[in-house]
């Protein structure tokens, strides 16, 4: 089942900055089934869970997946 993640990504940039359009942004996807678990921006991981709670962390950040319960590990931002 795809994940509703990226359909809401497509928000035009919402900064006013023009010059900061696309920030440092990376999906953080399961190591093993590729589910998103979260966005990686600006140094820091957002994760989105349903019924609209949204968490902002910072590094090293865990996480089990939705699908298929793998525990994830994420130390730093991507690149
Ligand atoms: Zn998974």
């Amino acid at each position: 089942m795809p994940t509703p993640f990226p359909s809401r990504q497509a928000a035009p940039t919402r900064r006013s900055g023009a010059a900061n359009a696309n920030p440092t942004t990376a999906y953080w996807r399961c190591t093993r089934c590729d589910k998103l678990l979260g966005v990686c921006r600006d140094g820091r991981m957002h994760l989105r869970f349903a019924r609209g709670h949204e968490y902002l962390v910072g590094f090293p950040v865990q996480a089990t997946c939705r699908g298929c319960g793998t525990l994830n590990h994420a130390t730093a931002p991507a690149r």
